[in-house]
């Protein structure tokens, strides 16, 4: 009879110590060498766990009591902290989550993509790790009696938090906006929607802020085509926050957790709201992808721009622009850049801010990466830096082999996902590139996610 893998039982309570944590953040505990991942414990914590679920090669417990505390746990501000599905490392101190973030950068340049030799650089972090967010998402839902709430989804389940009434890491004027058009809306009679039985109107509310600039947009998805009420909800948003300058209705008609749907009115103002990163302007349309963490974008860029080294007779391809951020920071010094992006809107605002910002050499296009950057080169463009910023499934292969093939004197790669960013750097070094180091930026304090800036150099310039 062949040997049961696991040593524990679904449901059993076994004593553990922590020794290290996992890139979610849990505790990891071994019993017999076979590891139980913990949510909020810590390496050095001792405690009972209820085993919850037992794969082959290790498991899931609940952290039932502790005997010994670590001295890097804090006690988390938010009051809904354990029950959301937002944050995972609110327990532990700021300067904990910045380690934690360079070791698993570190586990993964190592063991997936063995790059051992590659500096990682600690990560770089803000010096208030709170309220940093300029962009909020928040469900609607609605009590037994049919008032109106709002707040995030409880972990790994689509119910929303009950008296929730802020988020520590968002801008706590979103939070006030959020709050507001709820009240608005539940004073108005508006129903929420139930994923359940696909009825109700409204769906999701976003607000976006310019950091720079205090703009903001609304957003409101309902199921249905038109947004009851519209005219009131104008007025009254208008009046309350002066600083709105565009609201808008999006349509989302299907069955689904996407939050948006297909069709976008602007029922209210420009439809963009305009933001300042450094010394440029930025116009930001409701879709586009725009970094929800403005002061920490700023180190990134300026990072990404320090590893980019542009001259003035530099010609440069951002992969992956978006609304040209990065494309119109590199402007400013080389003789001319090159943006591609998916998302045509995001390509028109890129377009729009070269402008706005009076830029001439920066070019915009709409496409996948991967297809645009093999025409270039069949074109015979040859840049000297190309930036790659995608998102996290990281690049395409394709993309890679093309990248490569330019020949470009350095590469510039942004990443939100470490595990894709190891093995998108080890195609690169097999294909004559030299991984310099991996600076990590911590964009979201609070939670298991890290931003890295890496930057590649050209092995045998003659070859
Ligand atoms: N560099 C920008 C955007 C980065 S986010 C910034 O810093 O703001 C990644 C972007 O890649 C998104 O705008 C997304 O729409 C775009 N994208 C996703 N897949 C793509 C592809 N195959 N080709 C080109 N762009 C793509």
């Amino acid at each position: 009879m062949a040997k049961p893998s696991a040593p524990v039982q679904k449901n059993q309570t076994v004593s553990l110590a922590f020794e290290d944590l996992t890139h979610e953040g849990n505790g990891v505990g071994k019993i017999d060498g076979y590891p139980l991942f913990v949510p909020y414990a810590l390496p050095g914590e001792e405690g009972d766990v209820k085993v919850v679920k037992v794969k082959k090669n290790f498991g899931f417990g609940k952290l039932l009591n502790r005997r010994q505390t670590s001295p890097e746990r804090v006690e988390p501000p938010c009051d809904v902290y354990y029950k959301c599905g937002g944050c995972q490392l609110q327990h532990m101190g700021y300067d904990t989550q910045l380690t934690m973030k360079q070791n698993q950068v570190k586990n993964a340049m190592k063991k997936m993509a063995h790059l051992d030799h590659v500096p990682v650089h600690p990560t770089i972090g803000m010096k208030d790790p709170w309220r940093y967010r300029n962009k909020v998402q928040m469900p609607v839902g609605a009590k037994a009696d049919g008032e109106l709430i709002t707040g995030f989804y409880q972990k790994r389940s689509h119910r929303i938090i009950e008296g929730m009434e802020t988020c520590m890491i968002q801008d706590e004027e979103n939070d006030r906006m959020v709050e507001a058009v709820r009240r608005i809306a539940d004073r108005l009679n508006m129903t929420a929607y139930h994923e359940e039985n696909d009825r109700g109107v409204l769906r999701h509310i976003m607000v976006r802020t310019g950091e720079e600039t205090n703009d903001a947009m609304i957003v409101l998805v309902t199921r249905t085509q038109t947004l009851p009420h519209q005219d009131e909800l104008i007025k009254e948003l208008t009046e309350t926050f002066p600083h709105v300058k565009s609201i808008v209705h999006n349509v989302n008609d299907r069955q689904t957790n996407v939050i948006f749907g297909k069709k976008t009115e602007i029922i209210w103002g420009d439809g963009y709201i305009y933001d300042k990163i450094g010394d440029i302007t930025f116009a930001i349309s409701p879709h586009s992808f725009y970094q929800v963490n403005p002061k920490q974008t700023k180190v990134l860029y300026e990072k990404a721009m320090e590893y980019a080294r542009i001259k003035s007779t530099d010609t440069v391809v951002d992969a992956y622009c978006g609304i040209g951020t990065i494309s119109l920071f590199l402007a400013q010094q080389a003789k001319q850049v090159y943006g591609v992006e998916v998302v045509s809107e995001a390509v028109h605002d890129a377009k729009e801010n070269a402008k706005l910002n009076g830029i001439t050499n920066a070019a915009f296009y709409v496409g996948e990466a991967e297809k645009i950057m093999p025409w270039w080169t069949a074109q015979g463009m040859r840049p000297d830096v190309i930036v790659v910023d995608p998102p996290r499934k990281g690049c395409d292969e394709q993309l890679l082999t093309a990248m490569a093939g330019m020949k470009p004197d350095r590469i510039v790669y942004v990443s939100c996902n470490p595990s894709t960013l190891a093995r998108d750097l080890r195609i690169l070094e097999d294909s004559g590139y030299d991984v310099q180091d991996v600076q990590p930026v911590d964009m979201f304090p609070q939670t298991m996610h890290v931003e890295c800036v890496s930057h590649l150099t050209l092995k045998d310039k003659d070859v």
